[in-house]
């Protein structure tokens, strides 16, 4: 088989990828590892900014998006047992976010391409990509027993942190940055209604906590929590009150418990891998960078890289220029660091380290007191929150 550009990955990036390419006329596979079952299962991001939300329309996916998502003008930043809104609306000069989940936009994304009759393989073993240092790359795959080749002019990574693409790159061409977070976040989704109409995030003593949504019946609740702990000693009536204790007064009296259908820890980690493009292979969206989920910056990264990669791929069928493929890596570099930043300033000020001292503590306090009677400083925040032009 033939095509222009192989994608390796059908999550967010990968789908939202093959959808702007299929819709410009430039010949896509979509390659996974995985059953499409199983990445409609997976609960993820849920936090859209207005430039994923543009891509999104421009995919063809946006309708549904724009019919059930949730917009949003602002957050709650709660500590001292107050809240203290964000006004996003207001300080961007009328920019806002969207509440909308990943499964949702995937099967949006999935379904869109299953209109397009463009081809995705699933369930696709040993993906391997090959002589993506030439002119002739290849990707590999085993499926029902056969191995399959598909011959391309390109090569979109866009199979996460765990994927083959970035580890088939030779490791004296790559550079990697890492940090490790001493705690995690655990997770539930329940159907019961949130407790506010907008993200709350919390800073407390006993740690952080987060209060989200998916709709207004299905609320997405997380807490800080230590990096040994498990899922199993976590029963949701031990949840709810945890989650009590480190809401304000009028929040904790408000929230509707129920059972949950989900539950789960994630590590935190920031990581970026550079550069993002070697010959003809390009790392786009988790393959290339990780970042905490404080900021709500994973998705809307991976639509960020997709956009440079798409313009610079439809350069190059269409006006035969390879400037803006060349430039991907450094275009998408440069606003990957901003969020990475982001993220980690979000996580160092909202969370309780295991290693903070009084001097430490007050500084923080100091942060969030600033933070939130500056607005100069809550502009800063707003700016990055909504999302920095790309
Ligand atoms: C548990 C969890 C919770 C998260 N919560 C949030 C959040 O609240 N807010 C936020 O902004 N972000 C969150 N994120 C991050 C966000 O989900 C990611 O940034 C986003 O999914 C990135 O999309 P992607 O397409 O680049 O990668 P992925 O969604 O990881 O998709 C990669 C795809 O590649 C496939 N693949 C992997 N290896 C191979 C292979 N060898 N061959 C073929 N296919 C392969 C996988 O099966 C997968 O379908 C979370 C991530 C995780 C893991």
């Amino acid at each position: 088989m033939r095509t222009q550009v192989v994608i390796i990955g059908s999550g967010p990036s990968g789908l939202l990828l093959g959808q702007l390419l299929t819709g410009a006329g430039i010949d896509n596979v979509i390659l996974d590892r995985v059953s499409k079952d199983y990445i409609l299962g997976r609960v993820r991001a849920g936090v859209l900014e207005e430039g994923t939300i543009h891509l999104m329309d421009r995919a063809g996916s946006g309708a549904r998006m724009h019919a059930e998502g949730l917009p949003h003008d602002g957050f709650s930043l709660a500590f001292d047992g107050r809240d203290h809104r964000i006004d996003l609306h207001e300080l961007t000069g009328g920019k806002r976010v969207m509440v909308y989940g990943q499964t949702e936009l995937t099967r949006d994304l999935m379904e869109e391409r299953a209109r397009t009759g463009a081809p995705s393989i699933y369930a696709a073993a040993n993906v391997v990509p090959h002589d993506f240092d030439g002119h002739a790359p290849c990707v590999t795959y085993d499926l029902d027993g056969t191995t399959h080749r598909i011959d391309c002019d390109f090569i979109a990574g866009c199979d996460g942190f765990h994927g083959i693409s970035r580890k088939s790159v030779p490791e004296k061409a790559i550079r990697s940055f890492e940090k490790i977070y001493p705690f995690g976040w655990l997770g539930i989704l329940a159907d019961v209604p949130p407790v506010s109409h907008e993200l709350i995030y919390a800073n407390h003593p006993r740690g952080f906590a987060l209060c989200s949504m998916r709709s207004q019946t299905r609320s997405r609740y997380y807490l800080q929590c230590a990096l040994d702990e498990k899922v199993e000693a976590w029963t949701d009536q031990r949840f709810w009150d945890e989650l009590r204790r480190r809401l304000p007064a009028h929040h904790a009296e408000a929230l509707v418990t129920g059972a949950s259908f989900e539950k789960s820890i994630a590590p935190l980690r920031s990581f970026v891998a550079e550069p993002m493009r070697f010959g003809r292979l390009f790392l786009v969206g988790d393959a290339a960078h990780i970042v905490p989920p404080t900021g709500a910056k994973g998705l809307n990264l991976a639509a960020s890289d997709v956009h440079y990669l798409f313009e610079g791929l439809l350069e190059h069928y269409q006006d035969r220029s390879n400037a803006g493929i060349d430039a991907y890596s450094t275009h998408a570099l440069a606003r990957v660091w901003k969020a990475v930043r982001f993220s980690w300033w979000m996580t160092t000020m909202l969370h309780r380290f295991p290693d903070t001292g009084d001097f430490d503590q007050k500084i923080q306090e100091a942060e969030l007191d600033y933070l939130t009677h500056s607005r100069a400083a809550s502009t800063a925040l707003a700016e990055n929150y909504v999302g920095l032009p790309f």
